[in-house]
């Protein structure tokens, strides 16, 4: 939970336009992308483009409550375009909870109940 903001994490330099990634959805300050290694068809990423929170306990309110409506807004989008039975929001804090990218992120993973989730 206290290591440094490493500005060449992966979402970093996605966020550079070093990486490609595959846009879903953004605005000035949130952007909505595909997981690279989907655990379910229609996984989505939320991150914020102007902070370099790397957790939960680190993040400003104001970008956490823009992060959390885009989430929301995403879902909905998700749940129009491939009508899952459900969907699951994560959303992973320190190497121990297994959160491997350190930029502060959502997980939207749509959910059908026949369908394991993967990885
Ligand atoms: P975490 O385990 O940190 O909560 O989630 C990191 C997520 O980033 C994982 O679901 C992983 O599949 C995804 N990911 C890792 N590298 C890339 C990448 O280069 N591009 C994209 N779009 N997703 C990535």
């Amino acid at each position: 939970l206290t290591v440094p903001y490493d500005p060449n994490n992966i979402f970093g330099r996605i966020l550079r336009g070093e990486v490609p990634a595959a846009k879903v959805w953004e605005d000035d300050h949130v952007l909505a992308f595909m997981d690279a290694f989907p655990q379910a068809e229609g996984h989505i990423l939320v991150i914020s483009k102007t902070s370099t929170a790397r957790t939960l306990l680190d993040v400003e309110p104001d970008v956490l409550a823009r992060m959390a409506v885009a989430t929301r807004r995403t879902a909905r989008a998700v749940v129009k375009a491939l009508a899952p039975e459900g969907f699951l929001i994560a959303q992973l804090n320190g190497a121990a909870s297994g959160q491997t990218v350190f930029h502060l992120h959502f997980h939207i993973i749509p959910r059908w109940a026949d369908v394991p989730m993967k990885g």
